[in-house]
């Protein structure tokens, strides 16, 4: 009989966001796959499991996939972990579940922390549409192109950083987003867990003194029922609009010139005496 491929849960910071489910499976599988086997025996001692452990990270997976997969059709029970989080969710896992389907071995899922979701459900941001990135392509080019994609997204977009590239991050997306408005979850479940809401100029003085692990959540851009309805309001109209939307005098005016394709100054100079 096939073995069984379990993909685990496991905490973001707090070791107690584990489910009683996932440590029973932990406690009976024949082998823990774990991205770093000496982070995962943190928690497996936490919670007084021994079990014995297979590295299983980005670097080796085409390799130990093939292992894995071994293991399971000679009838082994396999917990996939990762070292934060939900496996598969920028962590490896997307592998060896396609070859274990190929296989068909059963492949069962463990739920439990997420940082993206736990970041989202808080956050104040519209969760009924939400596009994941996960992180940004570090190439340059590839890197414009997912940016000016973001920018047009009427969905919230969520991304993943690591703590020492989320200055240069949040330079990038100012450039691209201006004044769109984000959230940044910081160390969730930690001991300084704590929500930033305000605009990107804002998020960028925050990060400059702060630390640790963090997600970002972008408010998706307006939906513009007709951007030529828009353009076809008078200025006054077209300012208003924004206005009762909760926008302040400067970012309408860079809103408007980008609706109507006009240089900022030119719409500055129509509202120079309004408020
Ligand atoms: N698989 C994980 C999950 O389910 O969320 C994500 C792993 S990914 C390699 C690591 C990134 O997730 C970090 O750079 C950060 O953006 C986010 N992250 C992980 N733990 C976090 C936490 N406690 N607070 C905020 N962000 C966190």
């Amino acid at each position: 009989m096939l073995g069984k491929l379990y993909i685990v849960a496991t905490p973001i910071g707090n070791l107690e966001d584990i489910t009683y489910r996932a440590i029973n499976i932990l406690k009976s599988v024949d082998i823990i796959a774990a991205e770093d086997t000496r982070h995962t025996l943190k928690l497996l001692n936490y919670y007084n499991i021994s079990k014995p452990l297979i590295s299983y990270h980005r670097h080796n997976e085409e390799v130990k996939k093939d292992l894995l997969i071994e293991k399971l059709k000679k009838g082994e029970n396999i917990a996939l972990v990762s070292d934060a989080g939900t496996p598969g969710i920028s962590d490896p896992g997307e592998v060896i579940v396609k070859e274990a389907i190929k296989e068909n071995i059963q492949i069962i899922p463990i739920p439990g922390a997420c940082a993206m979701i736990n970041a989202l459900i808080c956050s104040g941001v519209d969760t009924k549409e939400f596009v994941f990135i996960g992180f940004l392509p570090q190439n340059k080019k590839t890197r414009k192109i997912k940016l000016e994609e973001i920018d047009k997204s009427t969905k919230t977009i969520i991304l993943y950083e690591a703590p020492h590239k989320i200055n240069d991050t949040l330079e990038d997306l100012k450039v691209i987003l201006h004044d769109r408005k984000i959230v940044i979850a910081r160390e969730l479940t930690k001991i300084h867990e704590e929500f930033f809401r305000g605009n990107i100029e804002q998020a960028i003085e925050y990060c400059k003194n702060i630390k640790g692990e963090m997600v970002i959540i972008i408010e998706g851009a307006e939906k513009v029922e007709n951007q030529n309805e828009l353009n076809k309001l008078s200025l006054d109209e077209h300012y208003e609009y924004y206005e009762k939307l909760g926008y302040e005098k400067k970012e309408i005016i860079k809103k408007i010139s980008k609706d109507r394709k006009v240089n900022k100054n030119e719409i500055y100079m129509q509202f120079t005496n309004r408020k």
